[in-house]
């Protein structure tokens, strides 16, 4: 059943009436610019064809019914002008941010997923941001300033959610468009977007390996990141350069955080000639790059993720190239590499590739120009 059907049909089941409407909000994949939003860097992500779909009705006064139908219908009943943040957090406190930032209360929610959780594609920023859509249709009110339903996003991950995150996840989901990786200054929330060339399709591959107190490893990244600027006495890595960070007095670990985020924020920008050339090869060297980053300086990935984005290099060959994308510490790998090529590498991986306890292979494949080739396995 398509998504936003499932929503519909999950919102009349578990209230008894026909939802008013459905909204929804993509995810995203980041196609190169990994931990350097919470820096003030450049990133490079592009929304993808699973989101999250959100039924919306009336419910009574002061009261925000929700209903998560992946979670087995568990259901989550509150006012959110009394509400508080949950400890552990769960689904309900996604929702229950979103509806206290909003001030609204009397609607009922449905809500239902398509995006893997947990692997890097934001299903907790999708979420948010299709909450705070059918919550602002539920009032009436006009379509929300996707900076503005960004910024509410990402203030519930960190207050509600415990995950002090930047604001890249929360503006590809809100402002990005199909087929365009979207060029993000996490500075100043300027937006471009970039379409990539029809001849190219990205493919997102899981890596099966489950992240675990992944909240944990992301705070401590993120603490490494602001040591060093205040160490070297800059308002944010973003203000940095190898020059500076080589010349400074830093720790070792702090040091090669440094250097990634740094450089990766060049990779951004070579990225973004690269796509705007037509040059494949160079933005599978900047991928390639990337990963090796991520894999020895910012020490973030884990030995299967760097075996399953080896296979995928070596069978992509100067055709793109592909990295680990997300936080890390498990979850998927992105690749970007000519569409003609798409089922031969496909084929490689799986041939090759086997997940963690021989969980089935999951392949999304997102085409060019706004034409999702959907889901292939
Ligand atoms: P991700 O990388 O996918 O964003 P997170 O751990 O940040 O991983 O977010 C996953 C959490 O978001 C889930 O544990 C759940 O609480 C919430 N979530 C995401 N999608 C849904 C959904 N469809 N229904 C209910 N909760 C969801
Ligand atoms: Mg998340």
């Amino acid at each position: 059943m398509p998504l936003l059907e499932r929503a519909r049909a999950g919102f009349a089941n578990a209230f008894g009436q026909e939802p008013l409407g459905v909204a929804f909000a993509p995810g995203r994949v980041n196609l190169i610019g990994e931990h350097v939003d919470y820096n003030d860097g450049l990133v490079l992500p592009m929304p993808i064809t699973a989101g999250t779909a959100v039924a919306w009705g009336p419910a009574g006064a002061d009261t925000v019914e929700a209903v998560a139908l992946d979670f087995n219908q568990a259901r989550d009943r509150f006012n959110p002008a009394t509400a508080a943040p949950l400890k552990p957090p769960g689904w309900e406190s996604y929702v229950r941010g979103m509806a206290q930032l909003a001030g609204q209360s009397g609607v009922a929610l449905a809500i239902t997923g398509s995006i893997p959780q947990g692997s890097g594609l934001s299903s907790s920023a999708s979420m948010c941001v299709a909450v705070g859509r059918a919550l602002a249709a539920a009032a009436q009110a006009a379509i929300p300033d996707p900076a503005e339903l960004a910024q509410a996003a990402r203030q519930v991950e960190h207050d509600w959610a415990g995950v002090h995150c930047g604001i890249m996840d929360q503006m590809a989901v809100a402002a990005g468009q199909p087929g365009a990786a979207l060029l993000l200054d996490c500075r100043t929330l300027q937006t471009r977007q970039i379409a990539l060339p029809a001849d190219w399709a990205v493919m997102v591959v899981q890596s099966g390996v489950v992240r675990e107190l992944a909240s944990g490893h992301y705070n401590a990244r993120r603490s490494d990141c602001e040591s060093a600027a205040r160490q070297l006495g800059l308002p944010a890595l973003r203000d940095a350069d190898p020059a500076i960070i080589a010349a400074a007095d830093l720790d070792p670990v702090v040091r090669r955080r440094a250097l990634h985020v740094v450089q990766e924020i060049e990779r951004v920008k070579a990225a973004v000639g690269a796509i705007e050339t037509g040059d494949i090869e160079s933005f599978g060297r900047l991928l390639r790059a990337s990963h090796a980053s991520l894999r020895d300086l910012f020490e973030v990935s884990v030995p299967q993720v760097d075996q399953l984005a080896e296979l995928l290099n070596a069978a992509i060959c100067r055709d793109g190239g592909a990295r680990m994308t997300g936080g890390g510490f498990g979850g998927a790998v992105v690749a970007v590499l000519r569409a003609d090529q798409v089922a031969r590498v496909k084929a490689a991986v799986e041939q090759d590739y086997s997940a963690p306890g021989g969980a089935r292979l999951s392949i999304m494949i997102e085409g060019a120009g706004g034409q999702a080739a959907g889901k292939l396995k």
